[in-house]
């Protein structure tokens, strides 16, 4: 049972939101395309978890502290009575392993996920015995992508390559015993010791004046729409999107990009640059937005359930 889904992280969100406003240096950009792909590769992973049978809990993507070190953890699985830990990479083409360092086929050295892992191992069962939770924790490393080769691999490292994946699985799906209060309570505790907002967050500088404005389409990111009655089309794909939603969409990365902003009319109406009048920017906010009148300065905040965004 998957206990806490994976969602993309507020940073990824907003690289991605930078990225197609062309708000990314090249360097920035190289950083979003490896968080993006390492994201693939977990949801890669997951697609495989969704598949187990056995009794467990599955809780994805904690971001957890411990005596001030934050340490992130791609995927737990809580069996009864024990803890498999995973680090996920997705990790592409020829690499070989030497003296305990990680190479691609060109000499250059990557980061040795191993390393990564020993560190969440240590953090989390410290975190554990913290708490009084007596769990032994096994971990792993798994490649991900079936494009991925490691010459040299060596024999007595926890690594699950891309053709061992599923048989390496399967066992978990031989357990018999089945989970207790035990481990729902963990999980429950595990889950709400998650940090959501990283403090290591790599996000460049930027600012509403001079990030791209506009509606990009919702499939290939192109600028290139027009309104045509009630829908937004784009010129590069054709897609048709509602423009109540197109415009919502663009509400929800406005307060992404920047919280500290009231959302008023006149913004928006900037923001999405292509709607054509501000009433129409207008009413679609007086319908899925609390208006909040100060002095002569009017702006909108999220309803109670957070409606629409
Ligand atoms: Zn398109």
């Amino acid at each position: 049972m998957i206990y806490k889904e994976r969602r993309k992280s507020s940073e990824l969100l907003m690289l991605e939101a930078l990225f197609v406003r062309n708000g990314l240096s090249e360097k920035d950009s190289q950083y979003f395309r490896g968080l993006e792909k390492g994201y693939q590769g977990e949801l890669l992973f997951d697609s495989w978890m969704e598949k187990l049978t056995s009794d467990c809990l599955v809780i994805n993507d904690l971001l957890l502290k411990q005596k001030n070190n934050h340490f992130q953890i791609d995927t737990i699985l809580l069996l009864a009575g024990k803890i498999i830990l995973f680090e996920i990479k997705n990790y592409e083409g020829d690499h070989f392993y030497e003296a305990d360092h990680l190479y691609r086929i060109s000499k250059e050295e990557r980061n040795n996920p191993l390393l990564q892992l020993e560190k969440s191992e240590s953090l989390l069962r410290q975190l554990l015995q913290s708490y009084d939770f007596e769990f032994p924790v096994h971990s792993y490393v798994v490649f991900v992508n079936s494009a991925f080769t490691m010459y040299q691999a060596p024999l007595n490292k926890p690594f699950i390559y891309p053709t061992q994946i599923r048989k390496f699985l399967q066992q978990f799906n031989q357990v018999k015993l089945t989970i207790s209060a035990k481990e729902q309570h963990l999980a429950k505790h595990l889950t709400s010791l998650h940090i959501s907002k990283s403090p290591i967050s790599q996000v460049p500088e930027y600012d509403f004046d001079t990030i791209k404005k506009g509606i990009a389409c919702s499939r290939c990111k192109s600028f290139h729409l027009y309104t045509d009655g009630r829908k937004c089309i784009c010129k590069q794909c054709n897609q048709a999107e509602f423009v109540e939603s197109a415009v919502l969409r663009n509400v929800k990365e406005y307060r992404l990009l920047f919280p500290e902003r009231e959302i008023t009319t006149n913004d928006i109406y900037e923001w999405c640059k292509i709607i054509s009048s501000k009433q129409r920017i207008q009413r679609i906010l007086d319908k899925h937005f609390n208006k909040v009148f100060l002095s002569r300065f009017t702006y909108y905040e999220i309803k109670e359930r957070g409606e629409g965004c």
